[in-house]
């Protein structure tokens, strides 16, 4: 057992070895902020990109650039050969069974938009949604705007004192008027990582499909959409290493051909005249207008590059980051967690006595260590734990462990300055 242990702990340096060359791919984490070094730990709201990413965007403007599914010239056929490879890639990244159930949005609010407004046109009133009381505001507000059309009613899953969902709860609440439910894979606001195969089971068994909310899970853990078994799955290029405006909606093939467009106009046709349009086939139905090429091109590579990275190397590193983080907070003087739960993504929500979040986050950013302040588009679950706002330190596989510990000396600071 001693030469194992050795092993193992040879093997995660040589994790972290290979994680912490990976750093050099981010220009932008050279740079200094305040005359320091940026201690960029805003990684729930947007990641840094990789040279990688941003080349592959650079390249398509440079060499490619064309509209796609239009022209029989040149340029146009291989900026479509590049917008669907990129299809490809996305379809593999999350094991979706078929190419043709990826379709390419602006992101994770407008995946769930679309979902609510096309499933949604079936719902009826005294229909019910269930979602959670961990939910960011995105997967909150689509399913309210739904209830107001169609006289639907918005039912919420509680959230227990350590951030974890009541499953009791969530059992009790479907019901056999309940026609779907939204769920976050990781809450954006605790870290907490949800069962999500128990509960998709628990729906499944009485009918209802889930779609899950994975704008916080797909930078942490890999990602198979079959295994999970559910019925949508959303989540933003920009928070995985990808160009902002640019993400992914999962379907399962029946519950996208059963369902209407959602926006109309080019590209989701098939056949237009006055008296009777006809749609296109999946997945461009739900891809009306010139999409984002380069985004989707460049949100390839930025898939690419996280599965050469390896999951298990990241889950590994930041793993350690965040077990590094919550020792150091739970030693802090005045600090209160917010979001304990068994199972976590590394983010680290949090609050100091006597000191408001900004005035937290002023003194951080002072110090060059870059934190989200706020309620995190979760103001229900802020109010849930009778705080206004929180601190929230998110780390990416580019983080280290000098950056929690410059996060600390500068919480150390704000100690200094409030006594
Ligand atoms: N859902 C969760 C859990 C999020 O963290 C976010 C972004 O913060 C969103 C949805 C919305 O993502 P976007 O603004 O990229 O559409």
């Amino acid at each position: 057992p001693k030469e194992r242990a050795a092993l193992g702990r040879v093997a995660t340096v040589g994790l972290e070895g290979a994680i912490a060359r990976r750093r050099a791919d981010f220009p932008i984490l050279a740079r200094t902020v305040n005359d320091r070094p940026l201690v960029y730990l805003d990684n729930g709201a947007t990641s840094q990109k990789p040279q990688c990413v941003i080349d592959a965007e650079a390249h398509y403007y440079a060499h490619l650039n064309a509209n796609v599914h239009r022209g029989v010239h040149r340029l146009s056929q291989e900026a479509t050969d590049a917008y669907e490879a990129a299809r490809d890639t996305a379809q593999a990244f999350i094991n979706a069974a078929q190419r043709e159930e990826i379709v390419f949005v602006r992101g994770t609010t407008e995946a769930i938009n679309l979902v609510a407004n096309s499933f949604g046109a079936r719902f009826r009133a005294g229909d019910e949604i269930l979602i959670t009381g961990m939910e960011h505001h995105s997967n909150i507000v689509p399913w309210q705007l739904a209830c107001e059309r169609s006289g639907a009613m918005l039912k919420v899953v509680p959230v227990a004192d350590d951030g974890e969902l009541d499953v009791a709860a969530f059992e009790a609440l479907l019901s056999p008027r309940t026609r779907i439910v939204g769920l976050t894979h990781v809450s954006n606001a605790l870290g907490t990582i949800n069962p999500v195969r128990e509960l998709i089971a628990l729906a499944h068994a009485r009918g209802v499909p889930v779609l899950l909310d994975g704008a916080q899970a797909v930078p942490h853990l890999a990602i198979d959409v079959q295994a999970l078994d559910c019925d949508f799955y959303a989540f933003s290029g920009h928070k995985l290493y990808g160009p902002t405006g640019t993400g992914v909606l999962y379907g399962r093939r029946a519950l996208l051909e059963a369902m209407p467009p959602w926006q109309g106009g080019g590209d989701m046709i098939r056949q237009v005249s006055f008296a009777r349009t006809t749609y296109n086939d999946l997945p461009y139905k739900f891809e009306a207008g010139t999409p984002n090429i380069a985004g989707a091109i460049a949100l390839g590579e930025a898939m690419r590059y996280v599965r050469d990275v390896g999951f298990d190397a990241i889950a590994a590193h930041e793993g350690a980051l965040l077990r590094d983080a919550t020792e150091r907070a739970r030693a802090f003087p005045g600090l209160r967690l917010i979001g304990t739960a068994r199972e976590k993504a590394a983010i680290l929500s949090f609050v100091l006595a006597d000191v408001h979040a900004h005035d937290v986050g002023s003194i951080l950013d002072h110090e060059g260590v870059a934190v989200r302040t706020g309620h995190h588009c979760a103001m229900p679950l802020m109010e849930r734990f009778g705080v206004a706002a929180t601190v929230r330190a998110s780390f990416a596989l580019y983080n280290t462990h000098e950056d929690v510990a410059a996060l600390f000396a500068a919480l150390a600071k704000v100690r200094e300055v409030f006594g």
